[in-house]
């Protein structure tokens, strides 16, 4: 996801980052289903900072591995205001949703420029691996649960665009084409 306003200084940091290229929608990468990961390990660690670091360069607060074209079960999520509580969730699953579902304005790193509504459940429980491989549970309410089925929908193939109507759908796709085509 991206935050509506870039607020705060953008994090300085003089390690090497590797910046991963961000898909952009209608790019039909995006629509591949995520396979599970298998085994986490360094190269799995590797991608959680790589996409880390490309998150929070662009900036955003949520990045799923299907928007930098690997298709594997990887989300990073940071919604703190100091950007300094990063969550990796590998092979995420939600396990309960709440019947109460909330609207809420949402954007994405691989929809620049457009934010629009969509509804979702206003709480859910995601289990998944951390970088270690160990297994948590996270109870996640307002923007987290938000950004966490944001994020699991990207895994699954789909942007938060297709919730919307087919016309707005056709706009954004062509004046996503247009600022392809400018850049
Ligand atoms: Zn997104």
């Amino acid at each position: 996801m991206s935050p509506h306003t870039a607020n705060g200084a953008q994090k300085i940091t003089l390690e090497i980052m590797a910046l991963l290229n961000i898909l952009n929608y209608p790019d039909k990468r995006l629509h591949k289903v995520a396979k599970p990961v298998e085994q986490v390990n360094d190269r799995i660690r590797r991608l959680v900072a790589d996409m880390a670091e490309t998150m929070y360069a662009a900036p955003g607060v949520g990045l799923a591995a299907t928007q930098v074209d690997v298709h594997e079960r990887v989300i990073v999520i940071d919604v703190s205001d100091a950007h300094d509580q990063l969550l990796a969730f590998i092979n995420p699953e939600i396990v309960w949703s709440s019947n109460e579902k909330k609207l809420s304005e949402e954007g994405c790193l691989s929809v620049p420029g457009i934010y629009d509504n969509v509804e979702r459940a206003e709480k859910v429980r995601v289990r998944a691996l951390n970088e270690r491989g160990e297994t948590f549970e996270m109870d996640c309410e307002g923007l987290l649960a938000v950004c966490i089925q944001h994020e699991m929908d990207h895994l699954m193939g789909r942007v938060f665009v297709e919730y919307l109507s087919p016309l707005k759908q056709t706009r954004i796709k062509s004046k996503m084409k247009k600022l392809a085509h400018a850049m």
